[in-house]
């Protein structure tokens, strides 16, 4: 009998460090991902099928069972509310942080130690909550979906929680780090049935992955 694994790939920056991972694993797509409009793709493993997504839907197609494994951004595990989640393995790509940053002139007089209340635009809602109330700091959130940098910017919050890796975005719009809150990479995740159901095949996979990650560093 053979067992078809699903695997839910995150659209985007992600995918373009997932993609080679994989084909070191011994699973690489049969047309290029980039140039077709499919969301499903057969590979060199006959028992393998990649389906490739919005970053933040992957938790969700792995906690239902609609894909068995997934690589998803810790910030987006972090900032996601259901469970039923395995977090198996750092696969160590699209390393960034998450940080709160603020406007350099802002930044010339504050110190975080200080904190009291904040208006924070950021799209990490949870994240921001959780972070801030466990050192007793109230926020104003201000849900975005992109473009964080702007908020200050134009007065909708003094303060930003988003994701940098170079920094060049912050520094071109005259912001700076003034908080760390977390590492960020992406990790390959599992549904907790299917971890039961699919043990051998995903415990071989998950192998694979896991020297791969090796062999990347
Ligand atoms: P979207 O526009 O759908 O939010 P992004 O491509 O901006 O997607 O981000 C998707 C994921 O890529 C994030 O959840 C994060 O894990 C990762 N990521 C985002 N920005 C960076 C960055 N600057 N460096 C490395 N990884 C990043
Ligand atoms: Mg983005």
């Amino acid at each position: 009998m053979s067992t078809t694994i699903n695997i839910a790939l995150s659209k985007g920056r992600i995918l373009e460090d997932t993609l080679p991972l994989l084909a070191r694993a011994g699973v690489e797509p049969l047309e290029d991902i980039n140039k077709s409009r499919k969301l499903i793709f057969d590979t060199s493993d006959a028992d393998v099928k990649l389906t490739v997504i919005r970053a933040a839907d992957v938790p969700t197609y792995v906690q239902y069972g609609a894909a068995d494994l997934g690589v998803s951004g810790k910030d987006v595990l972090m900032e996601y509310d259901g469970d039923g989640l395995y977090e198996l393995l750092d696969l160590k790509i699209a390393q960034c942080r998450l940080m709160v940053a603020e406007p350099e002139q802002l930044a010339k007089n504050d110190d975080p130690k200080n904190w009291t209340r904040l208006r924070i635009a950021t799209k990490y809602v949870n994240i921001a909550k959780r972070h801030f109330a466990a050192k007793g700091i109230q926020t104003d959130i201000i849900k975005l979906y992109g473009s964080m940098e702007l908020a200050p910017l134009v007065g909708l919050s003094d303060r930003i929680v988003d994701l940098v890796s170079t920094g060049k975005t912050l520094k071109a719009n005259g912001l700076v780090e003034v908080e760390h809150i977390a590492d960020i990479s992406s990790w390959l995740v599992a549904n907790k049935a299917s971890m039961k159901m699919k043990h051998k095949k995903l415990k071989a996979l998950v192998e694979q992955l896991a020297i791969a990650v090796q062999d990347q560093s």
